[in-house]
């Protein structure tokens, strides 16, 4: 879409309204209310050094269900127009890039000047402002007790939905709907419906326990992930792709052996974290010095819910064909991002596990492609 704009147009679009501010504004206020006010299963983050240990309400699905129900009846009724967002995309990403920077800046401030001790609010100063900004100050930063940083990033998973679903909603108006749009905003809803399925299991990533709230991760949550993952959708507005029946079923395929290696992968790995006795596939576990396990997906290769995850990331953007690599940005960023990751990860399990990571490496000596890489 972007490529086809000439700067004459473009300029203008990135402006936003005071109608995209207000769509941003009743998003967060709603997800704010909807996450405070509806039931939903507490998770205890993980134990933190100061013994403290943060508390999250899993109501995403709920709190998403009910949103997409309550647009639904107001675009129905006439009050909401369903294209909002396919309409005013370009806006709404600058107008979100401002709102990064602007909360980004305010958690700067306040984290600087936080006196607090507890190892959620203790400010992390290195004294250069750039760094400081992009990495953030504090760990578990809130507002009026809204823990901000799993905010941000279920705002960001459940605004891939929205904008897909503004899509399709603007391919049906258009009538350019097609199998590929079809086939890619049901993998996309079904790989967004199942992350809230299983919110819990993101209180003990990476991304909620260690890293600070500093642009970085806003931008991230807030921007890329809403509106670089869309982009095979906004790119099947404005192209046509004729698939066969065989190229369907190849694509089906990939999604689903895509989305059982990395459920499977992380739900292997949370089980025999909290039990590992648990069977693995009807037997006993392989588990090399007691604590990392060496069967199920784990022993097929020490990063097998990568695979998992990069398949379907493919399996997003194989129903826009091959003529152009813009629809595969996602699967390509997101290798990139895998194995700078998991070579990341590596270093830090070598130095935690020692000889028993060595042990493990004789065992498992894929890193996530068996007999590949
Ligand atoms: P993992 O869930 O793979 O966690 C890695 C950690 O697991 C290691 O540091 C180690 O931690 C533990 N571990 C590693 N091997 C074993 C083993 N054999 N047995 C027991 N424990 C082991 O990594 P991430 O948190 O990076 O990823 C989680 C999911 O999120 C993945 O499916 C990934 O694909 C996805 N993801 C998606 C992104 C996207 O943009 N779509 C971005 C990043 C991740 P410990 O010290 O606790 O033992």
């Amino acid at each position: 879409m972007l490529l086809d704009m000439d700067l004459g147009v473009l300029l203008p679009s990135l402006i936003p309204s005071l109608q995209s501010v207000y769509v941003l504004v009743f998003y967060f206020v709603y997800l704010a209310v909807a996450g405070e006010i509806l039931p939903g299963k507490v998770i205890r983050g993980v134990l933190l050094s100061d013994g403290s240990q943060p508390r999250y309400r899993c109501n995403g699905l709920l709190a998403l269900t009910l949103l997409v129900a309550i647009l639904g009846i107001c675009a129905k009724i006439g009050i909401v127009s369903p294209l909002v967002v396919a309409d005013r995309g370009l806006e709404l990403l600058s107008a979100t890039f401002i709102f990064c920077v602007l909360v980004t800046l305010a958690l700067y401030v306040t984290g600087r000047n936080s006196s607090d001790k507890s190892s959620s609010l203790k400010p992390h100063v290195s004294g250069n402002l750039v760094h400081d900004w992009w990495f953030g100050i504090q760990l578990n930063p809130q507002f009026m007790s809204i823990d901000l940083k799993f905010f941000f990033v279920r705002a960001g998973m459940m605004g891939w939905l929205l904008i897909n679903l503004s899509i399709l909603a603007k391919s049906v108006q258009n009538g350019s709907l097609s199998q590929s749009m079809i086939l890619y905003q049901i993998f996309c809803a079904l790989y967004i419906l199942d992350y809230f399925v299983h919110e819990e299991y993101m209180t003990s990533t990476w991304d909620i326990i260690a890293e600070r709230l500093g642009f970085m991760l806003v931008f991230g949550d807030l921007l890329w992930i809403p509106f670089t993952f869309s982009i095979q959708g906004w790119w099947l507005l404005h192209n046509k792709v004729e698939l066969t029946i065989p190229a369907i079923v190849a694509n089906c395929l990939v999604f689903v052996i895509g989305y059982m290696v990395f459920r499977g992968a992380n739900k292997q790995k949370h089980i025999f974290k909290k039990n590992p006795k648990t069977p693995i596939w009807g037997k006993p576990p392989v588990v090399v010095g007691g604590k990392l396990l060496a069967s199920g997906y784990w022993g097929i290769a020490r990063h097998c819910n990568y695979l998992g995850d990069l398949m379907l990331a493919l399996s997003f953007s194989l129903p826009c064909g091959v003529s152009s690599p813009v629809p595969y940005f996602y699967p390509i960023y997101l290798l990139i991002l895998l194995i700078w990751r998991e070579r990341r990860d590596e270093v830090r399990c070598a130095e935690k596990y020692k000889e028993i990571w060595a042990e493990y490496l004789r065992l498992v000596p894929w890193r996530i492609l068996p007999y590949v890489y």
